[in-house]
């Protein structure tokens, strides 16, 4: 689908917060609904899952209670359920320069976090469970 640029913010992230459910709730405050973004900082633990292909379910794999620095958080804002859902990857510095990385997953904390959200226009992007994956993924264009 063809989209359009909307708005567009940058800021940052309070301190102690959920990284997650800090990004949903910038997204909700300003009703964005559909839009890609990026994150850099630091968090003070790392929470992170990746999907069983297999089982199809979302485990979580990491949870390191030391910190990290954010290399690249990455998502993307769409519907899910009627409420405005975000997605989100992240790739996590350690202080010895190792990198993991994985599905964002509730329970990372912000040490200090930059964001920047660009807001998409001109359609509606829906996720639905998706049968084959097992997903909620958007749906397919006719
Ligand atoms: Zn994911």
């Amino acid at each position: 689908m063809e989209v359009g640029k909307g708005r567009i913010f940058i800021g940052r992230l309070a301190a102690g917060e959920d990284l997650l459910a800090s990004l949903t709730d910038i997204c909700s405050g300003h009703k964005i609904q559909m839009g890609v973004f990026s994150v850099i900082g630091a968090v003070k633990n790392l929470t992170l899952g990746y999907y069983d292909q297999e089982k199809q379910e979302y485990v979580q794999n990491l949870d390191f209670k030391e910190e990290f620095e954010i290399l690249s958080c990455l998502g993307n804002i769409s519907i899910k359920d009627e409420g405005i859902f975000v997605h989100a990857h992240l790739s996590a510095g350690a202080r010895d320069g190792k990198a993991f990385g994985g599905h964002l997953m509730p329970g990372t904390k912000i040490f200090a976090a930059e964001y920047h959200i660009q807001e998409l226009t001109g359609g509606e992007l829906r996720r639905q469970r998706d049968p084959e994956t097992g997903l909620s993924l958007w749906q397919k264009e006719d």
